[in-house]
């Protein structure tokens, strides 16, 4: 059984510890790998290689840290479709969906190309008589990145490509569920000449994360996850004096006006609802329909077009199905509780995922699309994250409804409304309690020059991800005020150019 271990010093690195977690094919149930989980003293030892391997990373000039980054930018484009495979066969996603993820984490490396005019600070002159002001923006040192399983890429290349161009070193603890795409980033990343030691993958679960948290050496920790995680990381690691994004679950809402452009609203929604099997934290898992009719219209098409979704596969000759395997089998059984839970809240259950026939589905993780109708506030399936291709239509018969249910939710990741009408989409864009907003854009996930992140108990912690919030989060303000005494050099103080 092949065995995955961690990313040290420039080397893949075997583990000590005897613990190890099965790696599996969720299209085909059978195990793939087991990866090492790491002990105490390997997770201190890869931290002690990212604070050593700081003192020069940390002086090296942005532009040469930005040269290298370029390199990396070209090549993960060479490596795309591998990448993408890789992707596939630990996660499940289709492989268009498994590029489109390698794509949006490549856009934060292009963001981060930038880091020579990002991180230059400011300056005033004359703040006082003689006295000027600058800022410098400085590296913090060695930076922790935590990922969930569902973009094994894309997450964690949101951190450590604005970190190490800040001029920090890294420790990144991925999924250990679909740890191969991070191992195979740090090899791009050598190969695009990032010295040994800036960036260090070290694999494990709760053992290897407590010291990320606690060990005095990390200055700041980046967490995207679940709620209950985000919340523990966000706790432990401000306690020990760290600087904490923790990202965490999400319940998103679509409100769909009765003006809007149906089918688009429609074609937009089993995107969203049902691309990568629903694993997605800004996946669209409840409708709002305002008024009964656009429910009952919304609806029907929802069925018509649920028909025709394809589950199978993420990995297959010719074009791609729509929706892969879930992660894992406990997951699906989650899933699948959910639904019935569903039902025995007295939502109705329109389409039974469970039911779905999967052409060579064998011992994957499969099921099909759900949808619920008649889903109020107070029912689990509204309340909770399913985390699955489950769709729940909560109808409403105003705006104003849906705003304050949405509103009373306790998370606030991402949402959108489809109308033609301005005034409404703009009296939400304003009303609406919730990071990221899409008008007439389903999946509102911010370009990496722009922030990435949710409010409530989806985001713990004040700063985003990527974009201007990334560069902050990575980089320590120091201001400088300074005075020279002047007019001690009467005779030359006035400024000639240099002749060249
Ligand atoms: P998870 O919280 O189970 O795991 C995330 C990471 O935390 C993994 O690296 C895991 O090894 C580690 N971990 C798990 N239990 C731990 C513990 N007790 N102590 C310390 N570390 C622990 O999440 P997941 O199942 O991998 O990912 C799915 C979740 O992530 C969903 O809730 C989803 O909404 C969320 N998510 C959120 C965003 C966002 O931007 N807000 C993005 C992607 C995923």
């Amino acid at each position: 059984m092949k065995t995955l271990s961690h990313y040290l010093n420039g080397q893949l690195s075997a583990g000590q510890s005897q613990r190890t977690s099965p790696v599996y094919n969720p299209a085909t149930g059978e195990q793939s790998a087991q990866v090492a989980l790491a002990t105490a003293d390997e997770t201190r030892e890869a931290v002690r290689i990212a604070d050593e391997a700081f003192v020069a990373w940390s002086k090296t000039s942005p532009l040469k840290r930005s040269r290298i980054l370029f390199k990396f930018k070209a090549l993960v484009e060479e490596h795309t479709d591998e990448l993408a495979r890789l992707i596939s066969s630990e996660h499940g996603k289709v492989f268009s969906d498994a590029k489109g993820e390698v794509t949006r984490g490549l856009e934060v490396v292009e963001f981060a190309c930038g880091i020579p005019h990002l991180q230059k600070g400011e300056h005033s002159m004359n703040v006082g008589t003689g006295v000027d002001s600058y800022s410098m923006m400085q590296p913090l040192g060695v930076c922790a990145g935590i990922s969930p399983f569902n973009f094994p890429a894309m997450v964690p290349m949101w951190m450590f490509p604005i970190a190490l161009a800040c001029g920090n070193t890294f420790v990144m603890k991925p999924s250990e569920k679909d740890p191969s795409t991070p191992l195979r980033l740090a090899e791009l990343l050598k190969e695009a000449g990032l010295p040994d030691g800036v960036f260090n993958v070290i694999n494990g679960d709760k053992e290897a994360v407590d010291v990320l948290l606690t060990d005095e050496r990390v200055q700041a920790v980046s967490f995207v996850g679940s709620t209950p995680i985000a919340e523990y990381i966000y706790a432990t690691a401000s306690a020990h004096g760290k600087r904490v994004q923790a990202l965490g679950g999400a319940k998103n809402h679509m409100v769909i006006m009765p003006d809007a452009d149906l089918d688009q609203a429609v074609g937009a929604l089993m995107g969203a609802a049902y691309g990568s099997a629903g694993e997605r934290c800004m996946a669209i898992s409840v409708a709002v329909p305002v008024g009964e009719e656009t429910a009952n219209r919304l609806r029907e098409k929802l069925v018509a077009e649920l028909d025709k979704l394809t589950v199978g596969p993420g990995l297959v000759d010719g074009p791609d199905n729509d929706m892969g395997p879930l992660i894992t089998r406990e997951h699906r059984e989650k899933v699948a509780g959910y639904i019935q839970t569903g039902v025995d809240e007295g939502a109705e259950l329109v389409v039974d995922g469970r039911q779905t026939t999967i052409d060579g589905a064998g011992d994957g993780y499969f099921i099909g699309g759900s949808l619920f109708d008649h889903v109020t506030p107070s029912m689990r399936i509204h309340s909770e994250e399913i985390f699955g291709p489950v769709l729940a239509i909560a109808r409403v018969a105003s705006f104003d409804e849906a705003v304050s249910m949405i509103n009373a939710h306790e998370y606030g990741n991402g949402t959108a409304i489809f109308t033609r009408d301005g005034d409404a989409a703009r009296q939400y864009c304003e009303q609406i309690q919730v990071g990221m907003v899409g008008v007439n854009v389903p999946i509102p996930v911010p370009m990496a020059f722009h922030s990435f992140g949710g409010w409530k108990r989806s985001l713990f912690g004040p700063l985003h991800m990527h974009g201007p919030d990334g560069v902050r989060f990575y980089t320590r303000m120091k201001t400088i005020t300074q005075r020279w005494p002047s007019g001690i050099r009467e005779e030359t103080n006035h400024f000639t150019m240099p002749t060249m």
